[in-house]
């Protein structure tokens, strides 16, 4: 069992953003990266919108994150947590395959992924022509044909949003009607350049001999036709799936499993935090994600200044710090 003050579960921005003031505030930190260091930010090909930096790489960006927490005395560990224990409160239970943590806090920054078709050529041209996120990725696609799989909100809004660039945008969507708000769905309408294929699936997104998107096949799920639609590009905007379920019922989440937290990024769990992804789904950038990791990290700072007589004796002396 290794005892820690702070343990970090997940290494996006909001998990990383979390260890450098917990780290910097002299807290032994160890942050559970999971199976993609980085997460989504890994297999974004570039990234224009951080503030700071106009140009560089998803994993470019994610190095700098890792170096940086490091440089500060956090430990990042490649294990994914597999169970918990937050029944008996501080010092709460974290097992990974490879180790079991004591931890007096606990920070969740486990993220959601965009849920995916799961068709043929979707994970293959992730960052060649497919994407999940029309603010990152718009700007590359500009007098560029599109497509937009989806009929809910964020479909319908990153359409509006991906006109800014692109020449046309063609909306896939499995129904004959959108579940996008009225608002929205009007300003679609009203848009020259969106146009909707309706009751249709995309059922397969090929390349050409250069490894970049030129098209998809869709299949009309009236009448059964199978044709392929020449495209630059595959916006799939079909929800996302919260990373809550290894917390089973221990933390309180909304209907479609996002963390519910206060202002100060406290669970409903005295002593646990969660920020990013796993508790915002609306936002979704970097930058607010960093925010809101940073709101934990100090959320968590206090906790642990306020409760200072209770905590576990840890087996090392936290160690001094680069300041
Ligand atoms: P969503 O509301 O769950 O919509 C997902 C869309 O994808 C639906 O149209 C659904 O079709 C379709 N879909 C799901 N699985 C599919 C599959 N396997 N193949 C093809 N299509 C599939 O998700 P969201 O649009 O990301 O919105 C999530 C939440 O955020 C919602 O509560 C939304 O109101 C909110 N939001 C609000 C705003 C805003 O207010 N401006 C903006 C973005 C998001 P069906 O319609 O047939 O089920």
């Amino acid at each position: 069992m290794q005892k820690q003050r702070v343990v970090i579960i997940g290494s996006g921005p909001a998990g990383f953003a979390a260890a450098l003031y917990t780290a910097r505030a002299q807290l032994s930190t160890t942050i559970i990266a999971g199976n993609q260091i980085g997460g989504q930010v890994s297999i974004t090909s570039e990234i224009e919108n951080y503030l700071g930096f106009e140009h560089l790489t998803g994993p470019e960006l994610v190095q700098k994150f890792q170096d940086h927490v490091e440089n500060f005395g956090a430990e990042v560990v490649y294990d994914m947590v597999t169970e918990v224990d937050f029944s008996r409160g501080s010092p709460f239970i974290v097992k990974t395959h490879g180790e079991t943590y004591s931890a007096d806090t606990v920070i969740i920054a486990i993220g959601a992924d965009p849920r995916k078709l799961k068709v043929p050529g979707e994970a293959e041209y992730i960052g060649q022509g497919v994407s999940y996120c029309g603010t990152c990725d718009g700007f590359f696609f500009r007098g560029k044909d599109i497509l937009v799989v989806g009929g809910g909100d964020s479909a319908v809004e990153e359409a509006i949003f991906l006109t800014r660039f692109a020449n046309s945008v063609t909306v896939v969507h499995r129904r004959d009607e959108l579940r996008a708000n009225a608002q929205l769905q009007l300003r679609a309408f009203a848009n020259k350049k969106i146009s909707f294929i309706w009751d249709t699936v995309v059922e397969e997104i090929k390349a050409g001999d250069n490894g970049i998107v030129n098209a998809t096949t869709l299949r009309n799920l009236n009448t059964g036709e199978v044709y392929d639609k020449p495209t630059e590009g595959v916006f799939v905007f079909i929800g996302h799936i919260p990373n809550s379920a290894v917390f089973g019922d221990q933390v309180a989440t909304n209907d479609a499993g996002y963390i519910l937290t206060d202002q100060r990024m406290r669970t409903n769990v005295d002593g646990i935090f969660a920020a990013g992804e796993i508790q915002d789904s609306i936002w979704r950038q970097v930058a607010t994600s960093v925010g809101q990791g940073v709101a934990a990290g100090m959320s968590a700072i206090h906790w642990l200044e306020e409760n200072e007589e209770t905590l576990q004796t840890l087996d090392e002396p936290e160690t001094e710090t680069v300041s």
